[in-house]
């Protein structure tokens, strides 16, 4: 699987890269509709099942494209670089193609449809925020937005500012105060995608989707994986996240990680083979974004204020 990274310095490159990557993503969900299709045809149950792949396969998708090319189109691309944002990709490129190969067979759109796309305008956004404090534990190099680039973002992402630069304000205000901003606690991931719950959304409203099955809590990131795990449970109720193995103790720690904070992110670290220097995430610009608000932002010490406050 690629890496998030930027997706090349120059326009050209970036367009040939989306457009590759556009492809590559509609292949294989036509793919899907066909042999949906022809299962289809074989009566209303494969029908319904054919439909309930379509759904699936285009969700689990979606959540893999927002993870890698989210972060890498709106965050790690240079600003000059940059055609057009994250949303305007997904919706144009993929979420239309994706529409109107549908209409082609006459199968109606996934039942989450509006709630994808209320989703292309904030979820890539959280999840930036947590592979940037989780930086460790991946072994990708991630850094903060500049004030331009944020900028570019609200324009972008109206509302922006308000849902998610708040929390990069108090990351960058860490870093000034020479505290690097680090995780305290492993995330949650969810039981169908396992993808980190980090959960900010506009509105700062933190929603988990939780299912009990004989006592034990699945944890989903949102109703759609939620609903992919109600139809095939007994497929996945076994299967044990990282953090869930972690937290039943089957991940073998020493006791000094029980009691050290870091020591713990650590042996964590190690346990997922990223052994030697560099392996682990870091930032590589080693805070500076975020002493280019202290030096080039006069709104950065009022939005920090307000943010306090709050
Ligand atoms: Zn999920």
């Amino acid at each position: 699987m690629d890496k998030p990274k930027s997706l090349g310095s120059n326009p050209e490159e970036v367009k040939s890269e989306l457009a590759r990557r556009a492809e590559l993503i509609s292949t294989r969900l036509k793919r899907t509709i066909e042999f949906a299709n022809k299962l289809g045809k074989r009566g209303r149950q494969l029908k319904e099942a054919a439909e309930y792949y379509i759904a699936k396969s285009f969700w689990l998708n979606w959540r893999a494209i927002a993870a890698l090319t989210g972060p890498s189109m709106d965050y790690l691309t240079p600003l000059d670089g940059r055609i057009m944002s994250f949303r305007e990709f997904i919706t144009e490129w993929v979420g239309a193609q994706f529409k109107r190969q549908l209409e082609d067979y006459g199968i109606e759109l996934p039942w989450y449809w509006k709630y994808w796309e209320e989703e292309t305008k904030w979820w890539h956004h959280s999840f930036e925020l947590g592979i940037y404090l989780w930086r460790r534990t991946l072994n990708i190099h991630n850094r903060g937005p500049t004030p331009e680039e944020r900028r570019w973002l609200e324009e972008k992402y109206p509302g922006w500012e308000e849902n998610f630069g708040r929390y990069w304000d108090l990351y960058a205000k860490n870093y000034i105060e020479g505290r690097p901003p680090l995780p305290k606690t492993a995330p949650l991931l969810c039981n169908m995608c396992q993808v980190p719950l980090i959960s900010i959304k506009p509105g700062r409203h933190v929603v988990i989707y939780q299912k009990e099955i004989n006592g034990r809590v699945y944890n989903f990131c949102s109703p759609v994986c939620m609903w992919i795990f109600e139809q095939e449970v007994e497929r996945y109720k076994g299967h044990m996240t990282y953090v869930d193995r972690m937290a039943a103790m089957k991940i073998k720690l020493s006791p000094e990680a029980l009691t050290n904070i870091e020591r713990l992110w650590d042996e964590i670290i190690w346990n997922m083979g990223f052994t030697e220097a560099g392996e682990a995430g870091l930032d590589p610009t080693n805070g500076a974004w975020a002493l280019l608000y202290k030096e080039k932002d006069p709104e950065y010490q009022k939005r920090i204020a307000k943010w306090m406050e709050a």
